[in-house]
């Protein structure tokens, strides 16, 4: 790691890869020799249709998408999605299934509510968002449009440690804004997989969509053009000026995957990585208490908290005064929250484990 960089956990707007943010800095004043950045070039000129072009393989490549799945890259961010998934496939009169395993998913339900009926089929909240269910344990109603849940809840790190199936019955659609890319999927088994970009994708402002051909179908004929999947697929995700820039640094960032070995290859380390903070949670006598049940302890977002909120503000602090920054937990669960995504490196995690064992020392 470069001398002036920091190890940040942050949960998002989060740490990329530092060759790809030095091979964005070495392009900036001049792409591929033009004298003039990605960012002050048309979206319709041949060099940025190369650039997206390029951006969209790069992530059929890495998850392995089918054929029949359009890739698209939106704005408005995962909140948009929240709202234009019902939009679109909640027609009036009809209901939808929400499997709710945290604060992003109850969001997802609010925006859905105000198009139609929702029924939260599985909600966790009553016991802390701890948890997610089995598999078996879920019962779809057949009517239903679709199911949608939160693959990863990065708030309370509680992360689905297997894709979601309602078999024939009902199409899945899947937020995986914080653990996409991080192992690999089984993209066949989703109707539609979204996620802001700004975790493991690429800078804020982007939202990745992969969309099955026969949902685009169902779309209605009177949305605005901006809430309309149909209309961001039939024009290659530029029926207006895209993120021109968000969308240059996802490619680096797929570049930078591919040559890392891809999703399976991050699913090793990011495992490797995760087990090492989970053991000091589980060796340290009850001074570190994880916030998620076992089985549901996420890869991504390591949460826990101390014996008291004043010290999980206090470990903060020390920390990021050792170069261990952005671990203060979300504002509202408090205590401390370790995103390792992708792109964090084992040593920075090794780091926080000395520094932990050390803080629960001194205050234990
Ligand atoms: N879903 C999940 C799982 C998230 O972690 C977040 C935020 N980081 C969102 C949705 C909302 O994303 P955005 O801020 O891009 O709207």
């Amino acid at each position: 790691m470069s001398l002036e960089r920091i190890y940040n956990f942050s949960a998002g707007p989060a740490i990329l890869p530092t060759e790809m943010l030095e091979q964005a800095q070495s392009e900036l004043l001049s792409l591929n020799g033009m004298g003039m950045s990605v960012m002050e070039i048309s979206h319709r000129s041949n060099q940025f249709e190369t650039i997206i072009e390029s951006a969209r393989r790069g992530i059929r490549e890495l998850l392995n998408v089918p054929e029949n799945y359009e890739i698209l890259f939106l704005q408005g961010g995962a909140s948009l999605q929240f709202s234009m998934i019902p939009m679109n496939f909640l027609p009036s009169g009809k209901s939808v299934d929400y499997v709710v395993t945290g604060a992003w998913g109850k969001k997802a339900v609010k925006e859905a509510e105000r198009c139609g009926r929702v029924n939260t089929i599985f909600s966790s909240e009553e016991t802390g968002f701890k948890c997610v269910p089995l598999q078996d344990e879920l019962r779809f109603n057949e009517k239903a449009e679709y199911v949608h849940y939160t693959s990863n809840e990065t708030i309370e790190g509680v992360e689905f440690k297997y894709d979601l199936d309602a078999g024939s019955l009902l199409p899945v659609v899947c937020d995986a804004s914080s653990n996409i890319l991080s192992k690999p999927i089984d993209v066949s088994r989703y109707a539609l997989i979204y996620a802001g970009a700004q975790k493991n994708i690429g800078p804020s402002g982007v939202t990745l969509v992969i969309i099955r051909d026969d949902l685009i179908e169902k779309v209605p004929g009177n949305l605005p053009a901006m809430l309309d999947y149909r209309n961001f697929a039939a024009n290659a995700s530029m029926p207006n000026t895209p993120n021109t820039w968000g969308i240059y640094i996802i490619d680096l960032v797929c570049k930078w995957l591919k040559n890392k070995g891809g999703a399976a290859e991050m699913q090793k380390l990011n495992e490797a990585k995760a087990k090492i903070l989970y053991d000091a949670l589980d060796a340290s006598d009850g001074f570190y208490q994880g916030h998620a049940e076992r089985a549901a302890r996420s890869t991504m977002n390591v949460t826990f908290r101390l014996p008291s909120e004043d010290l999980a503000a206090e470990f903060a602090k020390e920390a990021a005064a050792n170069g261990l920054d952005g671990l203060k937990g979300h504002r509202s669960v408090g205590g401390i929250r370790a995103s390792i995504y992708n792109a964090f490196p084992k040593e920075g995690v090794e780091k926080l484990v000395e520094f932990m064992n050390d803080f629960s020392h001194r205050n234990g």
